[in-house]
């Protein structure tokens, strides 16, 4: 399936009916097919060689809309020979994971790739299938679970899969950067500046954190929250502010800092006073 992973596959509106066929073609399947036996990779991953045409899509026009599109419809300035060669695996004939793939697309670079071990275990992923459109559709895409219903779905069906495995992918990724694995890999990311610096002057261009400004998706996109001056900050990479804030949290930060004291920074004492002409400003 998702022979063109680029598509725009941010359609839903896919009529009951027919969704609830796959649902129960689905259900039908994963009797005989658990999730937690190894079914090995399948052939999908050659479509990973690159991310091809993520650009195809365009730009949703509302702002607060952005971040339903996902990694998705974010850049209409590129075109799909653009994109060819620029990251992920980079030679011809590597593999590699769905998970990788999607945590090196542009835009996703504040993602940290979750442990396949962690995603099959179903405590972690408790109460989420009823977040996500076509769940276990989703969750074989993601753990590249080979399905042999996947190849009965058209086209937006497919897309459709795609954009709930992105949608699940963040949801999973946001209680696994809560655990200790996946806090170590988000330090990593810190220490190397991935998610940005604070834009105040005062901050000295201290290292950020992702953060949410709400758990429940939808509802605002990521930000970075700075640990020196502890405000909030939108993304200095436009494309790096497309996905949901969900997707990080409310707490993680804060629980990083936590579990991290050390990196912890002192507030800084400076603060900015305006002036003119050297002259401070009288507050009236
Ligand atoms: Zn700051």
């Amino acid at each position: 399936m998702n022979k063109d992973r680029g598509r725009s596959g941010s359609k839903m509106e896919i009529g009951a009916v027919e969704r609830k066929r796959i649902d129960d073609a689905l259900d039908k399947h994963l009797v005989s097919n658990s999730l937690s036996t190894s079914q090995g990779l399948n052939g999908k991953e050659k479509d990973r060689f690159r991310p091809s045409s993520i650009s195809t899509g365009k730009q949703p026009e509302d702002p607060d809309r952005r971040f339903t599109a996902l990694s998705k419809n974010k850049w209409p300035d590129e075109s799909d020979t653009d994109r060819e060669g620029s990251d992920v695996s980079g030679s011809d004939g590597e593999d590699i994971s769905w998970i990788s793939w999607f945590c090196n697309l542009r835009g996703n670079e504040f993602f940290c790739e979750v442990d396949e071990e962690y995603i099959q275990d179903g405590f972690n992923l408790f109460g989420l299938s009823s977040q996500v459109p076509y769940y276990r559709y989703a969750l074989n895409h993601i753990l590249d679970v080979e399905s042999s219903h996947e190849d009965m779905l058209k086209e937006e069906q497919n897309d459709l899969v795609e954009s709930a495995a992105e949608i699940l992918y963040g949801l999973i990724h946001a209680r696994y950067i809560l655990t200790s694995k996946g806090m170590a890999a988000m330090l990593d990311k810190f220490k190397n500046y991935d998610f940005g610096r604070c834009p105040r002057t005062c901050c000295s261009g201290q290292a950020c954190l992702p953060i949410g400004q709400s758990d429940i998706l939808h509802s605002s996109t990521v930000k970075i929250y700075c640990p020196k001056c502890e405000d909030t900050y939108y993304p200095s990479l436009e494309h790096q502010g497309n996905a949901d804030g969900a997707f990080f949290g409310t707490s993680f930060p804060h629980l990083f800092l936590l579990t991290h004291e050390h990196l912890k920074p002192r507030k800084p004492s400076e603060k900015y006073v305006p002036r003119v002409f050297g002259f401070k400003i009288h507050k009236r």
